[in-house]
């Protein structure tokens, strides 16, 4: 305690009653979540077993310096220590009454599961006397005792768990009982002694020397190498793989560490007024307000949340003999920690011998359904304030409410029943095992993991599945908790399920079906339901809650959303979703099917009849086609982008053709015939391009063809015209791509503008069109105030804009080497799905030499990154107008720039 850098943190009680806590839940980054809302427990009164936090930077420090401790660190977690064991009036490994602590890892962000803890350390073959004398209860203590050495030899040494779950099962066998509670005290003393024989056989003498005695390996006994290694094995979990992938899933900064929290241990294992249980304020699920979680009687620790045994609602627990008083004072503690936090937490709790004790809080995981109900309810109970509801859901989460679900419609037979873990409809081949699914994923397949129950090292395989099903397990389970986070649909507990891993089966019980690797089959995650098959899935309308928090989000954005559509239907959709217009419509999307013949006719062909009846053909069906956009966004402005397809889109490929002309001579098919296909190969072998992203596309191919911007106009003002003659409100606006010098943009505005006054006179109405272009190459964004003098809006295409800034081929380099660049943190994150600060900077300058030059200008966002909450949150700062992204993502970027307007002025309450 004498260092100028803090390390240690004491939390709880002393001897007198008094709280000694140094921490508080505002310091997360020093104690991790779990340490700074045990000191806060503590500091509101609550009971929290005594003990202390050593911070996250010691961790990383530990790390750092390739796992050696800085200096004196060591020696103040001895100071600590003997402090606890005053505190608590017992001392580590004392042979009379010995105090057992537990070592937990906590991080400043929650990673449930990730990293490494172990229970009943302190325990020796001294100390295990103590621990039968205190309690009289030889049973409770031995089997504490050898769940201590098998939680230390797998999670400090590495060792297989598995070889000790055998010894455990040949121990049943022997004795022939079911269950684990069914062995005796002698039994499992038994179990210790075999236990210390595997771990003296399985540990390499030569990595821990100092666990050799006698020239043996042997289990330790003294107590301050069992602290010393458990807290270092806890800050080696900070960078096991399955930490690293999650943290990198989640996009957590790997510079954070973990801290590790040393506390007295309290037992839900001794006897039937004790158990131990995890619990939300209200159900994560659904929002609704109740108590929700499962809890075991006589049970420890992990027992719960592993799905071991069969777990019991929490509501319950209070009408339970022996643990009433416990179970009222836990439900008072729901409301106090409610009221304190002022948000949904989420908790774990032990019950000693009818004394409740905390051992966890933090604001709990929700889905989707309930961030919203819980925001709009916590509002309601003046809670929270509007602005903290707006802010208290995760853009990106709301994702989950627009995933599938099983058709109302669809005929299918429900095969087995689960509990609806998390929400959502799957369909996919099963799936036995989390490297299967990762393969059947690879291979462009969709798969449902199916298991019996999952554990931390599935982890790539959940990522990678559509689903996931188990046989076992409660809400709470590894699974559950992990689905929830991710958004993936989720059925746990389905008991009929009998998993045959190894066979790659799944039998259902009471039936002959049995469901084998490769079969396809649905699980709804909403209603717990598995089928065999594929059931036709549909996508859910947005009403209720979503509503509300959009409503509540509109009134405080400031930047409009529009919609990235190209059709009627998706306009239709985006403008039933809040889009204030359409920021992108790609005409090239226009051009597929039987249209790509005509267009190709026109791009072949110099014979000027053939081109001019492609030209009125493209002219008939792009009149229709504007015509139905504009009336399903009538009085809403619609950006046209005139045609832009890197030109190889829109020729057949070179290669189909050779194969094809090969084809045709092996058949024999008619000479006419295969020089016609001769010359049109010969045709596309001319306009090939090496960089197809890099040439004759945007407005070069507006320039080389002047008559397909020129028909595009005339069909955006006629399909306007006969609109307004039918009184309707058509806003069309016509955009140019891919501009980089001013007179490229000149030249084509010059030539559209003529187009509008000929339609305009011809069909005898008033036709105000703006015309914008889009920045999406670096030269237009450093020019852009020169560029602005002829544009009435700019659209930030961010994909070609992220493209040619980086120089990456956005083909190719994310299936290449972005994945590896994200892997070794070369890049933080795909900047073609958020957009980088490189990128945004270019935005920056663009806009502000923009509107230097035309101070009306309007300025939107319409690459992919304008439906990306973290962008969106970027192109507020900046000041755009609006944002544009594909219209399932027009809820989330309306909550986005709702809650980037609101954290200018309240800082982003989601981080508190
Ligand atoms: C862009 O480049 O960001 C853009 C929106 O255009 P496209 O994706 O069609 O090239
Ligand atoms: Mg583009």
């Amino acid at each position: 305690m004498t260092e100028e850098v803090k390390r240690v943190y004491a939390f709880g009680k002393d001897a007198q009653g008094n709280n000694v806590t140094e921490g508080n839940t505002s310091m997360k980054a020093v104690l991790g979540g779990k340490g700074a809302n045990l000191a806060e427990m503590a500091n509101i009164g609550l009971p929290v077993p005594p003990g202390f936090t050593i911070s996250c930077q010691t961790c990383m420090e530990y790390a750092n310096a390739g796992n050696v401790w800085p200096e004196g660190v060591l020696d103040t977690i001895q100071e600590y220590r003997e402090d606890l064991e005053a505190r608590m009036g017992k001392k580590i490994g004392e042979a009379s009454d010995p105090l057992l602590v537990s070592v937990r890892s906590g991080a400043p962000l929650s990673m449930p599961g990730m990293m490494d803890t172990v229970l009943n350390l302190g325990l020796n073959d001294e100390s295990i006397k103590g621990l039968i004398a205190q309690t009289e209860n030889p049973r409770f203590a031995w089997d504490s005792y050898r769940r201590f050495i098998q939680m230390f030899s797998s999670v400090v040494m590495g060792l297989d768990s598995d070889l000790f779950e055998n010894a455990i099962t040949a121990m049943k066998n022997a004795r022939g009982v079911a269950t684990d509670t069914d062995l005796t005290a002698e039994d499992l003393q038994e179990l210790v002694v075999e236990f210390k024989q595997i771990f003296t056989e399985n540990v390499p003498a030569s990595d821990y020397a100092s666990l050799v005695s006698d020239g043996t390996v042997r289990f330790p006994q003294d107590p301050s190498v069992q602290l010393q290694l458990a807290i270092e094995a806890v800050f080696g979990s900070w960078n096991n793989p399955r930490a690293t992938l999650y943290r990198k899933q989640n996009k957590i900064a790997d510079d954070l560490g973990t801290a590790v929290n040393v506390q007295s241990m309290v037992f839900g294992n001794k006897g039937n007024t004790s158990a131990t249980g995890v619990a939300f304020t209200r159900n994560p699920a659904t929002g609704e307000k109740e108590f929700y979680g499962d809890y075991l009687v006589n049970a420890q620790g992990e027992d719960v949340v592993a799905g071991i045994r069969n777990t019991s609602p929490i509501a319950d627990l209070k009408h339970v003999e022996g643990l009433e008083e416990a179970g009222t004072e836990l439900e008072e503690v729901f409301v106090t920690l409610e009221n304190h936090f002022r948000d949904m937490c989420d908790i774990e709790f032990t019950i000693e011998q009818g004394k409740l004790w905390m051992l966890q809080t933090r604001v709990g995981k929700r889905t989707a359904a309930s961030a919203l109900h819980i925001a709009i309810e916590m509002e309601k109970e003046g809670l929270i304030t509007k602005k903290e509801a707006v802010m208290r859901v995760d853009p990106e989460q709301l994702d989950q409410l627009l995933h599938p679900q099983f058709d109302k419609h669809a005929n299918y037979d429900v095969v087995a029943k689960g509990l609806n873990a998390s929400p959502g409809a799957a369909v996919g081949e099963a799936m036995f095992s989390a490297a299967d699914a990762v393969a059947t994923t690879e291979a462009g397949r969709k798969c449902v993991l199916v298991r019996w129950e999952t554990n931390p090292d599935d982890l790539a395989g959940m990522i990678a599945a559509e689903g996931i099903l188990t046989s076992h397990g409660g809400k709470t389970s590894h699974a559950a908790v992990i689905a929830r986070g991710m958004g993936t649909p989720c059925v746990c507990g389905a008991e009929m399920l009998k998993i045959d891993a190894e066979k790659k089966e799944a039998a259902i019980a009471g039936t002959d079906i049995v469901i084998r690797e490769g079969d396809m089959i649905s699980i709804d995650g909403t209603s717990g339901c598995v089928v065999l098959g594929a059931v036709e899935l549909v996508l859910p309308e947005l009403t209720g809650d979503l509503d509300t928090i959009l409503e509540w989000a509109d009134e405080f954005r400031t930047m409009g959303v529009r919609a990235n559509a190209d059709n009627p239907e998706d306009a239709e959709l985006s403008r039933g979703f809040g889009a204030e217009g359409i920021g992108l419509c790609r005409t090239e999307h226009m051009f597929l099917g039987d249209r790509k013949q005509i267009i190709q006719s026109f791009i072949l062909n110099e014979e000027p009849s053939i081109r001019q009846k492609a030209l009125d053909e493209l002219l008939e069906a792009q009149t229709g086609d504007f015509y139905g956009m504009f009336k399903a966004m009538d009085g809403l402005p619609v950006i046209v982008r005139l045609l832009d397809p890197p030109l190889h889109e829109f020729l057949d490929s070179p290669r189909e053709l050779d194969v094809e002309i090969t084809r045709m001579v092996c058949e024999g098919a008619p000479a006419a015939d295969i020089a016609e296909k001769r010359a049109l190969l010969s045709q596309v072998d001319a306009m090939a391009e090496v960089n197809p992203m890099l040439g004759l596309r945007g407005c070069r191919l507006a320039i080389l063809y002047p008559e397909l911007p020129a028909m595009q106009v005339r069909a955006i003002a006629m399909a306007a015209a006969r609109l307004q003659k039918e009184g309707l409100h058509p806003e069309p606006e016509i955009m140019i791509p891919l501009v980089s010098v001013l007179p490229e943009l000149e030249t084509l505005r010059g030539e559209a503008e003529e187009v509008l006054v000929q339609v305009a006179s011809e069909e005898g109405v008033e036709l105000n069109i703006p015309i914008g272009t889009m920045i999406e190459l670096p030269r237009a964004a450093v020019t852009a105030d020169e560029i602005a003098t002829k544009a009435d809006f700019f659209s930030f295409g961010t994909n070609d804009l992220t493209q040619t800034a980086f120089g990456f081929s956005r083909d190719d380099v994310e299936s290449k080497f972005v994945p590896r660049y994200l892997e070794r943190r070369i890049l933080p994150f795909n900047p073609f799905e958020t957009v980088d600060p490189g990128v945004a900077m270019l935005v920056d300058i663009a806009c502000q030499k923009g509107r230097a030059t035309n101070p009306d200008i309007t300025l939107g966002v319409c690459g992919e990154h304008g439906g990306d909450p973290d962008s969106v949150k970027t192109f507020h700062k900046i000041g755009l107008t609006y944002v544009s992204c594909s219209p399932y993502r027009v809820p989330l970027a309306r909550l986005a720039a709702g809650q980037a307007a609101l954290a200018e002025t309240m800082g982003d309450a989601r981080d508190k």
